[in-house]
């Protein structure tokens, strides 16, 4: 490398200069895709029908999805003659970012009365999670 530049009379500099530190270490801008979140109201919505689902979790939303496999929502699945490996996480969006499990509920709630969700049952109710 040396001997060649001399020769040519160039100053020759490696392609690719290593990164600086602060580039390696700066938090990436990317957005996590929606099933990392935590502690969510969330909405589920058929893609076959008008029908959806509210609910609300405070560990990671795939957990959750996971779940629903077995839930009213696997079951309405199951109605159409799909399989619950159906379920797919771009049928499910965030309603609401919560901070804390009572967030969730409340948030829950206010959002089971406005959208009137057609898989919730009374079971969803914030009466029965807080009582049971
Ligand atoms: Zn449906």
């Amino acid at each position: 490398m040396q001997n060649l530049s001399a020769k040519i009379g160039v100053q020759i500099k490696p392609v690719f200069q290593s990164k600086k530190i602060s580039q390696v270490l700066a938090p990436k801008e990317k957005k996590p895709p929606i099933v990392n979140n935590q502690c969510v109201v969330y909405k589920f919505q058929c893609d076959l029908c008008d029908t959806d689902y509210v609910g609300y979790t405070t560990r990671h939303l795939h957990q959750r999805i996971g779940e629903h496999k077995h839930s009213a929502i696997g079951r309405h699945l199951e109605d159409y003659g799909l399989s619950k490996s159906d379920l797919k996480d771009k049928q499910f969006s965030i309603l609401r970012k919560c901070r804390t499990k009572f967030d969730c509920l409340i948030f829950e709630m206010l959002f089971i009365k406005e959208l009137k969700p057609g898989l919730n049952t009374q079971m969803d109710s914030i009466r029965a999670k807080l009582f049971t």
